[in-house]
Formats: structure tokens, C-alpha cells, sequence
């Protein structure tokens, strides 16, 4: 972890006198989940939860089959829709992105604790997204990431309502768009900044299998980077400045880049392409670039010294060969923001205190996730695992492995309880 700073410190005090009013001894975030178990209503939320397991199994399986290629969310996220709707939330809606939101009001407004999992998949369109089923095993694309996560938020909502639990504050359900790859968190981005703007008090994000709580996110960059020029005959126009030449010199360079280990910090050029002919004086070449850390500043150093790279790149082919004059366009084709939940976070304590109330394990990680958002404008956010066994994301045989699956269900729902208190 990195050392807080004095700030923090602050707010981790005003944070802990807000999060529970009750009587002194009663203010600890890390045992909240633990008082909450006390309360015969949220004993019996628990006790749905895992009742109605095979319910959000059933969910999970049908929005499954239902494709949600980048970009094409838009027939899965009318299913969940309906859903929600279904499930008695208010104000269900989609947004202008795509984003399906319903609230469930709480006593007051505030806080408001968004819930979510994400829409979309990795697959393109025409993908056999159908499921198939052999005992407690589901095989098909999208399978863990992320119908496992909407299928505990549909679960988490149930669970509510057949408790009957009131919250002191607002849960607002959402199933988002543009998580994956391209997506560069376009649904979430939307959310912070329009859709919710200032309305957002916490944030959680299921994603994926397992029982870990995400509170490192990690940030990327990506580029396409093109360099241009006249081109022309290898032999005759021989003299030339190429393209070709100039992205050689810039990957060279780029593969030379130091990097601290500590945050970790990473470059990779994916993909390279351009040129017409083996007898043609290229006139274009690009490339594609990743470069990832879990530091914003670390990652915008990097990133300096990355376009410094292929500028100098550029001036050397330039200044080798006086003739043929090359460009070169920069263009931003990803950009996640870096950001952390501390672990004494009070949403951490509470996300952890949970788990520990439930008897679960505790694997704290590190991820790009919706949660990269608030975490880089400091709201408190965590992405947690939405329980089971998940393999081969982001593959065609995604599989998950619904053992005890009701565990994940269990933790989402005391966890959405725990942070609608005040
Ligand atoms: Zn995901």
C-alpha cells in the first residue's frame, strides 16, 4: 500500500462519524457487517439470498444468451430492464449511453450507494453465445464476466425485497455499458460525470468470480500512433524519408523505456502494420500501444516519455534523409484512469468486515475495473467478485462453476446493507 497522507487521516474521521450515529463503541466500519447479523431482517435478507441462489443462477444463464457485443448492449440491457422493473425498483430507466438504472429509495436519499455489474462482453456480434449446463458447471461466453455480476445484482435486489429490509439511505441499482476494452468505461464515465453527477456517496462494482474485493485500479493508455509520408518507389525514389523506418526507430525506442517495478508500471507495443509493397517506399506505418499502472502520476510520466520517444523518432528519419517530409498522428485509442481505494478506507473496513462476518476469505487485488472511475475522483469504491468458480474469461469456453455460489450473493447484499447506513 502507499502511505497516506494527512489528508486522509481527515477523512477517514468524518467518514466513520458519518457512517454510524448510533452510540459510542458502535462507530467501527470494520465490524459493521458483524453488528448488522445481529438483526433478525437481515438474517432472513441472508437467508433469501441464498434460497433464491437458484433463481440468480437462472438469471445469470438467460441475460447470458442474450449478446452484448461492444458497443451492442443495447438488447440485454432492455432484459434488465424489465427486470429491475420486475423487481419493483423506481425510476427505472436507460440513459443516453445505455446505462439501465432503478433506484431502491431508502429513508433518505442520502447516502447514495450505486450497485452495479456491467452489460457488456469481449465477443463481437455473431458469437454462439448459447449456455450449456453440466451439473454445477455453466459454459458460454460471458458467462463469469460480468453475467455473474448482474445476475447478484438482480440476487441483491430480490433478497431486499423479501426481507422486506429498509435502508437509512438510497441503493441505486445499475447495469452500465462500455466496461470492456474499447468501452474505455464509457458507462460509468457517464454515470460520474452526467447521468449521477454529484449524487454518487459510494460505489460498488460486481465483476467476475471468486470472493476478492478489487481496490486497486489500475489505469491505461493506448494509442494508435501512424506516421506518414510521400512514399514512393524503393529503387527509384531510393532517399526518401519512410514511415517504416520511423516507427522501426520509435519501437526501438520505446522498448528501451526504464519503468519503476514499484507501482507497477508497463508498456507493450501490441500491434504494427503499414507499407503497400516489398519495392515500396512505405508511405504509412503504425503501430498500437498499451502502457498500464496502478499510479496515475507514474502513468502520465510514462506516457511523456513514450510520445518524446516517437517524436524523436520522427526527427531522426527526418534529419537522415532531408527528403520526403514525415507526420506523425497520435491517436488516443484508451484511456482509463489510475486510481486506489486505501485499504483503511471506511468502504474497505466495511467491504472486508463483511466478508470476515460471513466467514469468508479475504483476497485483496488489483484490476481495471468500473471502479477505476470513483477511485480516480475519490469516491469510495470497491469492485467486488460476484462468488463461484470462473474460468477462461475474455474465451470463448468462459466457464463457471456455480459451488456455492450463494456466498457471493450473500456478501453483495450485506455489503449493499452495510453501506446504505448512515
Ligand atoms: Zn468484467
Amino acid at each position: 500500500m502507499r502511505e497516506m497522507p494527512t489528508r486522509f487521516a481527515l477523512s477517514l474521521v468524518v467518514n466513520l462519524v458519518c457512517l454510524v450515529p448510533t452510540a459510542s463503541g458502535q462507530d467501527d466500519p470494520g465490524t459493521l457487517g458483524q453488528r448488522l447479523l445481529q438483526q433478525p431482517e437481515v438474517r432472513a435478507a441472508l437467508a433469501a439470498a441464498k434460497e433464491g441462489e437458484p433463481e440468480v443462477i437462472d438469471v445469470q444463464a438467460r441475460l447470458c444468451e442474450i449478446a452484448a457485443p461492444p458497443f451492442k448492449e443495447q438488447a440485454r440491457g432492455d432484459a434488465v430492464k424489465r427486470l429491475f422493473e420486475d423487481a419493483g425498483l423506481r425510476g427505472v430507466r436507460i440513459d443516453r449511453v445505455g446505462n439501465v438504472i432503478g433506484e431502491r429509495p431508502g429513508r433518505a436519499a442520502r447516502p447514495n450507494v450505486v450497485f452495479s455489474a456491467h452489460l457488456d462482453t469481449v465477443f463481437p456480434e455473431g458469437t454462439d453465445v448459447r449456455v450449456t449446463r453440466n451439473g454445477p458447471v455453466l459454459t458460454g461466453p460471458g458467462i463469469g464476466d460480468d453475467c455473474r455480476g448482474l445476475a447478484v445484482v438482480l440476487g441483491v435486489i430480490r433478497a431486499l425485497s423479501r426481507a422486506s429490509i429498509e435502508t437509512p439511505g438510497t441503493i441505486t441499482f445499475v447495469a452500465t455499458v462500455g466496461e470492456e476494452g474499447l468501452g474505455d468505461l464509457r458507462g460509468v464515465r457517464h454515470l460520474f460525470d452526467e447521468e449521477l453527477k454529484g449524487q454518487i456517496d459510494r460505489f460498488v462494482s460486481v465483476d467476475g468470480t471468486g470472493l476478492g474485493i478489487t481496490h486497486i485500479g489500475v489505469g491505461s493508455r493506448r494509442y494508435r500512433i501512424t506516421f506518414k509520408g510521400p512514399g514512393g518507389h524503393s529503387y527509384g525514389a531510393f532517399g526518401l524519408a519512410s514511415p517504416v523506418h520511423a516507427l522501426g526507430r520509435a519501437i526501438a525506442k520505446v522498448a528501451d523505456l526504464e519503468v519503476p517495478a514499484a507501482p507497477k508500471t508497463t508498456f507493450n507495443v501490441g500491434r504494427v502494420g503499414g507499407g503497400t509493397s516489398v519495392n515500396s517506399i512505405a508511405y504509412d506505418a503504425w503501430m498500437e500501444v498499451d502502457m498500464r499502472s496502478a499510479d496515475a502520476g507514474a502513468l502520465a510520466a510514462l506516457d511523456r516519455r513514450f510520445q518524446a520517444a516517437v517524436d524523436a523518432a520522427l526527427a531522426e528519419e527526418q534529419a537522415r534523409w532531408r527528403r520526403g517530409t514525415l507526420s506523425v498522428e497520435k491517436a488516443v485509442v484508451g484511456d482509463r484512469p489510475a486510481g486506489a481505494t486505501p485499504e483503511h478506507a471506511p468502504i474497505m473496513q466495511v467491504a472486508v468486515g463483511v466478508s470476515r462476518a460471513l466467514q469468508l476469505p479475504v483476497s485483496l487485488d488489483e484490476g481495471s475495473t468500473d471502479g477505476n472511475v470513483p477511485m480516480s475522483l475519490g469516491i469510495p469504491a470497491v469492485t467486488i467478485d460476484g462468488g463461484g468458480r470462473g474460468q477462461g474469461a475474455h474465451s470463448l469456453s468462459e466457464s463457471f462453476n456455480a459451488t456455492e455460489s450463494w456466498k457471493g450473493t450473500q456478501r453483495g447484499l450485506l455489503l449493499a446493507i452495510a453501506l446504505a447506513q448512515r
